[in-house]
């Protein structure tokens, strides 16, 4: 399924990312029916729709909005911030989504979960070459629990860093590399999800090839 099953669901992603893009949080289903011109229960199903689509990802409770990748409502270890504004970055990756979707370099800040030491960079290869990202679990397994996933997506300071061995270890670089192509029209107001092989080819124009990397059918 490559485009949405109902209008109401694209233009309550777009607002949604506006938003997030704009505000660094994500709206209510309020505001979502007042800028969408939608009723509440509208909203609510067109959200549904979006986070089985894995455009967004609901709350536990399924009426407000935890992440919609590469935005979190909530702080998961990762600060993006331009001067005195900020968006809270749901992984080492989604940082860089952030930059990739609003165009513009910005400033990370996050802690080497090894050591304990604050990380601050903003783009490679500004970043010291050293810095490294652990994915700690397959792409087909991502979104069985994304914000979990998110969560263990951390940079260290080098993989001599990397206490926990699970996953795999990728060079900031690469991530940043990844993130471009994979975030970089996610405010678009048509932007639909890319095909399977769409996406397995931006992991591997990047070198990110093998069965870790092969995303769910
Ligand atoms: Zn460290
Ligand atoms: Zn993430």
């Amino acid at each position: 399924m490559d485009s949405w099953a109902t209008t109401p669901a694209q233009a309550v992603r777009h607002a949604v990312f506006s938003v997030f893009a704009a505000q660094g949080r994500p709206p209510s289903p309020g505001e979502l029916a007042a800028a969408c011109r939608l009723e509440r229960e509208q909203v609510i199903s067109a959200l549904r729709e979006l986070h089985d689509k894995h455009a967004i990802v609901l709350t536990d409770a399924g009426d407000s909005i935890r992440m919609a990748h590469p935005f979190s409502a909530w702080p998961m270890g990762f600060v993006v911030r331009e001067g005195d504004r900020f968006w809270w970055g749901g992984c080492a990756w989604d940082s860089f989504g952030i930059m990739a979707a609003l165009g513009r370099t910005l400033e990370v800040t996050t802690t080497c979960p090894g050591c304990g030491a604050t990380l601050r960079y903003s783009a490679p290869p500004d970043a010291p070459p050293e810095l490294v990202v652990r994915i700690p679990r397959p792409a087909r397994e991502w979104w069985e629990d994304v914000v979990e996933t998110c969560t263990h997506i951390r940079t260290f300071c080098s993989s001599d860093h990397v206490t926990e061995p699970a996953g795999l270890v990728v060079e900031l670089e690469r991530l940043y590399r990844l993130a471009l192509p994979w975030y970089g029209d996610r405010l678009d107001p048509g932007w639909t999800p890319k095909p399977r092989g769409e996406r397995q080819a931006i992991l591997d124009d990047v070198g990110l090839t093998g069965a870790f990397w092969e995303l769910p059918g």
